[in-house]
């Protein structure tokens, strides 16, 4: 396998996953489809799927043209969102699976940036693509959902294997270290990773992908047991239970205003 992170919009990746045996590629979250496109004949692959993690402009905008350009593209998406993906034609859930040539992506079902929201995991090739539900070092906004339903989908993205390479949806990184100092001023590696951040942004390079285990030691919506991250909440909010639940609740209300 081989992941293209193609900078859109803003601060949106799309990636362009590539079967090295077959030349077979897919695409996920094309907000944009001529930066996709320009990839696709850069890299002379044959380009037959779309993989998208959920229903938002950012991440569904360049459908349209890109399955006018490429007929007969395969649209991947959550069941939940067949009214809200333009040109869907593979409407999944939790455990359905993607075939790219030789690869073979797997569908974890992750509500609560959204309702549809998925992830889509290629065990054999240690990577999971987490949309708006995981970014490095931060979380999607609970939009249609909870801190209960956030809190399951970081257990449950944190259970892959450690060394599992993580390509999430927007390029947050520096501002999300910047919000995990906030709560854990000592901790080392995220003060290591945000310098090392800025370092990659000052050439315009991405910041993905990290790993599970990079994200156990730096992420706060994942160190929800972390004592000095408990302990800075409990200064601000002195009646906080700190159950992992209302930890991670209180921690996105801080970041929502951060
Ligand atoms: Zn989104
Ligand atoms: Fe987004």
């Amino acid at each position: 396998m081989r992941v293209i992170p193609i900078p859109v919009l803003k601060d949106n990746y799309a990636y362009l996953v590539i079967d090295e045996v077959t030349k077979e590629a897919a695409v996920v979250d094309p907000s944009e489809a001529k930066p996709v496109a320009a990839a696709v004949k850069r890299e002379g692959v044959n380009f037959t799927t779309i993989i998208n993690t959920h229903h938002h402009w950012d991440h569904v905008g360049g459908n349209e043209e890109l399955v006018r350009e490429f007929p007969g593209l395969r649209v991947y998406g959550h069941k939940r969102d067949r009214d809200r993906t333009p040109c869907i034609t593979h409407l999944v859930d939790e455990g359905d699976t993607v075939r790219i040539g030789t690869l073979e992506g797997r569908f974890l079902f992750i509500p609560c940036h959204t309702s549809g929201h998925v992830a889509v995991y290629f065990p054999a090739d240690k990577t999971v693509f987490t949309g708006d539900t995981l970014f490095i070092a931060g979380c999607g906004r609970l939009f249609e959902g909870t801190a209960a339903d956030m809190y399951n989908n970081m257990v449950k993205l944190m259970a892959l294997p450690d060394d599992t390479r993580i390509y999430c949806g927007h390029e947050y990184t520096e501002k999300n270290l910047l919000f995990a100092l906030t709560l854990e001023p000592n901790n080392a590696q995220v003060k290591e990773k945000l310098h090392w951040a800025r370092a990659m942004r000052a050439q315009q390079r991405p910041t993905v992908p990290s790993t599970v285990a990079e994200e156990k030691a730096i992420n706060p919506f994942v160190r929800v047991n972390s004592t000095e991250l408990q302990a800075n909440l409990k200064k601000q909010f002195p009646s906080l239970s700190l159950d992992p639940i209302s930890v991670l609740e209180k921690t996105r209300f801080l970041k929502d205003q951060f």
